[in-house]
């Protein structure tokens, strides 16, 4: 096909698609989609090989948040019974941390609810972030703390954070239906900062939303813009108690898509399959490992994943193998401190929601059909007495 010997073509020179290409991509039939995975996959090997970085998310602070994301379980008047707490101790924080590491992370994502940090928060995060990287040597640590004023992002960068996750999630035109407590300019302003401070920036999407095509593409394009070094992307978890509790619009096909165009448009940065890979990828889950270059291993921030044993399984049987922590994530014109966190939503922070778990033998389902019995909320890990998921 002439359009994905073009993207290819600009791929693996940094050249950015026009908008026309984007959009052919997500239009492609079900026949055409092997080609479009394969030709992908050809920038996503230039540029990182077959290594998969693996991410481990702690919540610090779970729910009890005053905005009202529409797709977040921690949500203003969200009726999602999900685990509540207030912030874990910086122990309590590493120790989470260590069981990711030993799990084969290499990032650590600390992520807490809320509109953004209060001064004492970014201190409180800042004696977590040191706690951290003293009992765990090499270790990558983002914040994803919501919005961030004046010099808090300079803050995390001097107490050892690496990195800030704040994601657009949609397109500006649409941002306003899914969330009223703040702007998309608001998020764009927090990135910026992020990046201006020196930390690495990570921000993304969440598809599934009910957006359009274009919707998709202007996200993205906007993220490329932004320039952040990792593109978290996740998959719209309906969980029940939310507003978009019935927006089962995803098809693993369509995830692919989706994740072929995000790589065709941001060839060398890391894109991450985030919250949702379990839900809506399901048994599609190692082809998505041709696209992207990062997971999330084990939990989500309120909703659980499939084992960690089980991620790292598949990962050896698509041919790929974990990125270790002494090799550089980022190709060389962009390597600075490595790779991106998540969405305080699906995945990580700047949304800040839930994930999905797998594992329960299900009938086939028909495409978009509710896949409620593969979400499960989180009951274990951080803020709770059981072992986590890593
Ligand atoms: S995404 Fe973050 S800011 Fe929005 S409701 Fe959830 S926890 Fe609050």
């Amino acid at each position: 096909m002439d359009l994905l010997n073009t993207l290819v073509d600009k791929g693996l020179r940094r050249e950015l698609p026009t908008r026309e290409e984007a959009l052919a991509v997500l239009a492609t039939s079900d026949d055409d989609l092997l080609d479009v995975v394969a030709a992908a996959g050809k920038v996503r090997r230039h540029w990182f090989g077959r290594r998969v970085k693996l991410n481990y998310l702690v919540n610090l602070k779970s729910g009890l948040c005053p905005e009202d994301c529409s797709y977040c379980s921690q949500r203003l008047g969200s009726s999602t019974g999900i685990l509540k707490y207030t912030w874990l101790k910086p122990d309590e924080a590493s120790q989470a941390a260590a069981a990711g590491l030993a799990g084969g992370a290499k990032r650590v994502c600390l992520v807490a609810s809320g509109r953004g940090p209060t001064d004492r928060d970014v201190d409180r995060v800042a004696g977590t972030i040191k706690a951290i990287k003293e009992q765990n040597e090499g270790v990558e640590v983002c914040a994803c703390l919501g919005l961030l004023s004046d010099g808090q992002a300079e803050r995390l960068r001097e107490a050892g954070a690496d990195a800030y996750n704040h994601n657009l999630n949609t397109s500006e035109s649409t941002y306003g239906d899914i969330t009223t407590t703040h702007t998309y300019a608001d998020r764009v302003d927090t990135v910026t900062k992020a990046h201006a401070a020196g930390l690495s920036a990570c921000s993304g999407l969440i598809a599934g939303m009910g957006e359009s095509d274009e919707d998709l593409v202007d996200v993205v394009y906007s993220l490329r813009e932004l320039d952040p070094d990792s593109v978290p992307v996740n998959f719209l978890i309906p969980v029940e108690g939310t507003p978009l509790a019935k927006e089962w619009n995803l098809t693993p096909q369509r995830c692919l898509r989706i994740l072929a165009m995000v790589r065709f448009v941001c060839p060398d940065v890391e894109v991450r399959i985030a919250g949702g890979r379990e839900v809506h990828l399901r048994t599609m889950q190692p082809l998505a490992l041709n696209l992207a270059n990062s997971i999330f291993l084990g939990d989500y921030l309120t909703t659980e994943g499939q084992a960690g044993k089980a991620d790292l399984e598949m990962i050896a049987d698509a041919g790929f193998e974990v990125e270790g922590a002494g090799e550089v994530t980022l190709p060389e014109h962009r390597a600075t401190a490595g790779g991106g966190c998540g969405s305080h939503e699906s995945a990580g922070c700047g949304s800040h929601e839930g994930g999905g778990v797998c594992g329960t033998a299900a009938p086939a389902a028909p495409a978009n059909e509710a896949r409620t019995d593969l979400v499960a909320v989180r009951r274990r890990g951080a803020g709770t007495d059981l072992a986590p998921n890593a």
